[in-house]
C-alpha cells in the first residue's frame, strides 16, 4: 500500500528519450544532433575561454561556501543588466531584477511574479520551446496558442502572430524569445519587432522575453539585444529572462537572470521586494559558483572583451557549418530547398524533414535529431557532415 496511488507515471520528455536511444546505440557512425548544447568543431562539449580564464581567477580569491545576497550577487546583476540592456539603461533605475536558476528559473519566477502581479492569461507562438506549456500550467496560468512559424516560406508566419495580437485581451502576456527561436530558428526581424511594439502599445499587452541565446545570431551579444532595448526605449513594461547556459556555456552550473522593466519608477521597489519575497519562497538562494564566474568577467573589461570574442567564434562556426550542409545538399542534388538551413538562426535548425524521415534518420543511419526535425547543428562538423547529409538525401528521396 502507498499514500501515492493517485500519482501517474509520467512519460520522460521526448528528447531525453531519443538522447538514451543515443548513448545505447553503439555504432560509431552514430550522429547526435538532439539537444541544444554547443558542441566544438571536435564535437566535445565547450569550455569557453572567458570562463576558463575566470575560474583560475575564482580559484585564487576563494569566496567560501557562505549564502549569498537573496536577490542575487550583486556585481552579477549588474553585470548581467548591462548584457541585456547596455550601459546606459541601467542608470536610470528603472529595472528590479533578480537571480535565478538559469533561464527556466528565471521564466518560473517570471510566471510566479506576473501572477503575484494579476496576469495569468499568455499567449505562445508555435512551435515553440517545450517547457513552456507545462510550466504555466503549473503555476495556474492558461495558454493560448498559435502559429508562430510557416512551413512553406520556412520563416515566422508575421500574419498569425498580428493577428493574435491584435485580438487577445488587455493584460494577455505575449512570449516572445528575444533570438534564435527553439525549435524553429525563425526570428522576428527588426520592422516586424517595430510592429509588434505598436501594437503591444496600443492593446495593453504585455511582453516576456525568454532571452536564452543572446549573441548567437549574429554574434554579437549587442545586436542580439536590439528588440530589448528598442521596447524599454518606447516605454513599455516587459520581462526579461536572461539565461547563461548557452551564451557563457555554464548549463549544468544554472546561472541566469530576470530583469522587469517598471517605467514608473515609485513602483521599482515594490516589484524588487515582490522578486525576492517570492524567491524566499521558491528557493532562498540562487546558486553562486556560475554567477560567480559571471561577475568575475562581466567586472573586467578585459575578460568581458575575451567573452565577446567566444560567442563570435561560436556564431562564425555556427554559420560555417550552416554553409557546409548547404553546400553538401545542393552538391547532393537533394530534392527539396534547402536555403533555410542558411536563413535560420541560431543553435537550431528547423529541418522540415517529417516525423517518418526523423525517424528513418534513426534506424537506418544512426543520426539523432529530435521527432519534429529540429537539429542542433553544433552537433556537425568536419567529420560527420557527409555522412550526416548523405543520411538526410537518403531518407528524403
Ligand atoms: N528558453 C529556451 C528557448 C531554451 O531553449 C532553453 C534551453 O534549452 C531555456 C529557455 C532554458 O535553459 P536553461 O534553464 O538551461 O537556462
Amino acid at each position: 500500500t502507498t499514500k501515492f496511488s493517485k500519482l501517474e507515471r509520467e512519460e520522460p520528455d521526448a528528447i531525453v528519450q531519443i538522447m538514451n536511444k543515443y548513448s545505447e546505440d553503439t555504432d560509431d557512425r552514430k550522429v547526435d544532433v538532439t539537444i541544444g548544447v554547443y558542441k566544438s568543431e571536435s564535437g566535445e562539449s565547450y569550455l569557453f575561454p572567458s570562463v576558463a580564464k575566470a575560474k583560475e581567477i575564482l580559484r585564487a580569491n576563494d569566496p567560501g561556501h557562505s549564502y549569498t545576497v537573496m536577490s542575487g550577487i550583486p556585481e552579477f546583476i549588474e553585470g548581467a543588466r548591462r548584457v541585456v540592456f547596455g550601459n546606459d539603461i541601467p542608470q536610470e533605475g528603472k529595472l528590479a531584477s533578480l537571480q535565478t536558476i538559469s533561464g527556466t528559473g528565471a521564466l518560473h519566477m517570471a510566471f510566479v511574479f506576473l501572477k503575484e502581479a494579476g496576469y495569468t492569461n499568455y499567449y505562445l507562438g508555435i512551435p515553440s520551446w517545450s517547457n513552456y506549456i507545462g510550466m504555466i500550467e503549473h503555476i495556474g496560468g492558461t495558454v493560448t496558442t498559435y502559429n508562430h512559424y510557416d512551413e512553406t516560406t520556412r520563416a515566422v508566419d508575421f500574419d498569425s502572430v498580428t493577428e493574435n495580437l491584435e485580438s487577445a485581451p488587455s493584460n494577455s502576456v505575449f512570449l516572445f524569445q528575444a533570438c534564435c527561436h527553439n525549435p524553429t530558428g525563425a526570428d522576428f526581424t527588426k520592422d516586424q519587432w517595430i510592429k509588434i511594439a505598436e501594437i503591444v502599445k496600443t492593446r495593453g499587452l504585455f511582453i516576456l522575453f525568454d532571452n536564452a541565446y543572446q549573441g548567437f545570431s549574429s554574434g554579437n551579444t549587442e545586436d542580439d539585444a536590439w528588440a530589448i532595448r528598442y521596447f524599454y526605449r518606447q516605454h513599455l513594461e516587459f520581462i526579461v529572462c536572461e539565461s547563461f547556459a548557452k551564451n557563457l556555456g555554464l548549463y549544468g552550473e544554472r546561472v541566469g537572470a530576470l530583469h522587469v522593466v517598471v517605467q514608473d519608477k515609485d513602483y521599482v521597489d515594490n516589484a524588487q521586494s515582490t522578486l525576492t519575497a517570492l524567491f524566499r519562497h521558491e528557493c532562498s538562494f540562487a546558486p553562486a559558483f556560475g554567477a560567480r564566474l559571471g561577475s568575475i568577467i562581466f567586472q573586467s573589461p578585459e575578460l568581458w572583451k575575451v567573452w565577446e570574442n567566444d560567442v563570435a567564434e561560436i556564431t562564425e562556426r555556427l554559420h560555417h557549418t550552416r554553409k557546409q550542409i548547404y553546400d553538401r545538399l545542393v552538391q547532393l542534388n537533394t530534392p527539396g530547398k534547402w536555403d533555410h538551413v542558411i536563413h535560420q538562426n541560431g543553435l537550431f535548425w528547423f529541418s522540415g524533414l517529417t516525423p517518418a524521415q526523423n525517424e528513418r534518420l534513426i534506424t537506418k543511419h544512426h543520426v539523432y535529431s529530435t521527432n519534429i526535425g529540429r537539429v542542433n547543428v553544433a552537433g556537425i562538423n568536419k567529420s560527420n557532415v557527409d555522412y550526416f547529409c548523405q543520411a538526410i538525401d537518403e531518407v528524403v528521396r
